[in-house]
């Protein structure tokens, strides 16, 4: 029967709604698989990514205009194939059924909590980490016992149509498979009656899918964006904090969600700061149109609204400054734009109010680290945050009095690669989590169930309910 499904082609968008009343069949007919079955499909996927991983490279790169091939190596491949291992190693401990505690007046009855599959599992995926994007989601939802349906972004078509394929290959259509097409196609996607509908994209996006999922009640995760701020204390390595922002910020050319999204730096150290960025730029990227590390703006489009953005703060009396001799427009003819800061940035530019998605850094320059912790809570709450700093007292205080999707300390971005911790936004840029356990529960029912004994003392709460309370 598999062998089969796996010669069927891959549904076009015309057969969406075909696959997902198969997927819905199939886990009506094993509604809690095994372990030896998931760990079984996860080794496909995992046998999957490594068999496409130079493939993937190449239709990256395709999309991109020029991406890093290192970039997709770590982001796209990598993360991917340690949420799989990490799944295999964890899952029997995950599935477990656990008892909870039952209050004395219950017993001897017990509590048990029981994890169980949602069903099918909807994931529509951005263009920026095309394919991690789409299976770190897959690979918790398979590891918990569901059928996925993914639809990912129109803007990386040869990542799509290679996932499509190599799906089609690996799986049954009634396991895992691949939609693929544009915001028409979306749009019908999220209006299916998923289980659960797991979306990472731009927040007015999300909006919408949320309110189309809320027609079938399906339940929702948003992954969504935002401006995460980098704040560098007052007591500061200004050269480390200056090297791994610029790791950070142009990791595939600041087109990350959690990459920073502007600086806030003390006003007597702006100086110093421009200085130690130049300083890492040129260390970590010798080249920027000739360099083969450094990723291309991904479409036209896109290039376009970060001119924009640059235009309308210069005209707004921010000064610009480029981080590389090479300059902004590294490289005519290609998708790359060069780093630079944007000094004296102010809440009226559009570079203040939109997310950059881009290697373009606006510096605000502060007094006290209460007028920025001030400024954060103004705005929506941001995807991350990052402090740098020596001092407990600021960073506590940070920590303590704002309120962000996750996380790191002197450094950026690695709060993502946990995959012990759960990475999701708040508010505008998102709700509910995913990586590992937490992608694991997402995706499951935690059913409570309680065993009743047959020594049971709530006999005494049958009716007539006179004598009960007499004796009470
Ligand atoms: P997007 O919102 O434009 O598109 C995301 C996906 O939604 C695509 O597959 C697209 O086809 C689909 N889509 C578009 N309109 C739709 C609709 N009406 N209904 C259903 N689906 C629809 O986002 P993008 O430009 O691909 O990605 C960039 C955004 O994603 C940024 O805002 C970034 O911060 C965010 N992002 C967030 C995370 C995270 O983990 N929180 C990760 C990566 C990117």
């Amino acid at each position: 029967m598999n062998a089969i499904l796996k010669k069927a082609p891959p549904p076009s968008f015309d057969g969406m709604h075909e696959a997902f009343a198969r997927q819905q069949a199939a886990f009506a007919a094993d509604m809690n698989p095994s372990h030896a079955v998931r760990l079984e499909r996860l080794d496909r996927l995992l046998a999957m990514t490594e068999r496409i991983a130079p493939a993937l490279e190449a239709a990256v790169s395709a999309d991109f205009g020029h991406r890093s091939g290192h970039v997709t190596r770590l982001a796209d491949v990598m993360m991917v194939t340690a949420a799989i291992k990490h799944a295999r190693r964890r899952l029997k401990s995950w599935m477990k059924v656990r008892r909870a505690p039952t209050a004395l007046a219950f017993r001897p009855g017990s509590n048990r909590i029981a994890p169980q599959p949602l069903g099918v599992v909807g994931v529509v995926s951005p263009w920026n980490y095309p394919y991690q994007l789409a299976m770190g989601p897959a690979v918790a939802a398979i590891a918990a016992g569901n059928r996925v349906m993914i639809k990912p972004s129109e803007l990386t078509p040869r990542v799509a149509g290679l996932m499509r394929q190599a799906v089609a290959e690996s799986f049954a259509t009634e396991e895992l498979t691949v939609i693929t097409g544009g915001t028409e196609v979306g749009t019908a996607f999220v209006s299916m009656p998923f289980d659960h509908l797991l979306f990472t994209g731009s927040t007015a996006v999300g909006r919408q899918v949320a309110l189309a999922a809320a027609a079938n009640l399906t339940p929702v995760t948003l992954e969504l964006g935002g401006k995460s701020p980098a704040i560098l204390g007052p007591q500061v390595d200004m050269a480390q904090a200056a090297s791994r922002l610029v790791m950070g910020k142009l990791f595939n050319a600041g087109q990350t969600c959690i990459a920073p999204d502007y600086v806030a730096v003390q006003r007597q150290a702006v100086d110093a700061f421009v200085q130690a960025m130049r300083r890492e730029v040129e260390r970590q990227y010798p080249a920027i149109a000739a360099n083969p590390d450094y990723t291309a703006i991904v479409s036209e489009r896109h290039l376009a609204r970060l001119r924009v953005l640059l235009d309308d703060a210069r005209k707004l009396g921010a000064l610009i400054v480029p981080l590389h001799p090479e300059g902004i427009d590294a490289a005519g003819g290609t998708r790359k734009l060069g780093p630079a800061l944007v000094l004296n940035a102010t809440d009226g530019m559009k570079i203040m109010q939109e997310e950059i998605f881009g290697p373009l850094l606006p510096v605000m320059a502060y007094d006290t680290v209460d007028d920025v912790i001030s400024y954060v809570n103004r705005h929506d709450r941001p995807l991350a945050l990052y402090w740098f700093g020596t001092c407990s007292g600021d960073r506590d205080k940070v920590l303590a009095r704002t309120i962000s999707g996750g996380v790191t300390i002197n450094d950026c971005m690695w709060h993502f690669g946990q995959e012990e911790l759960p990475f999701g936004g708040v508010g505008a840029s998102g709700m509910g989590a995913y990586h590992g356990e937490y992608g694991f529960r997402t995706f499951s029912k935690h059913k409570p169930v309680f065993h009743q004994s047959a020594l049971s003392g709530t006999r005494l709460l049958q009716p007539p309910y006179g004598r009960t309370f007499d004796i009470m």
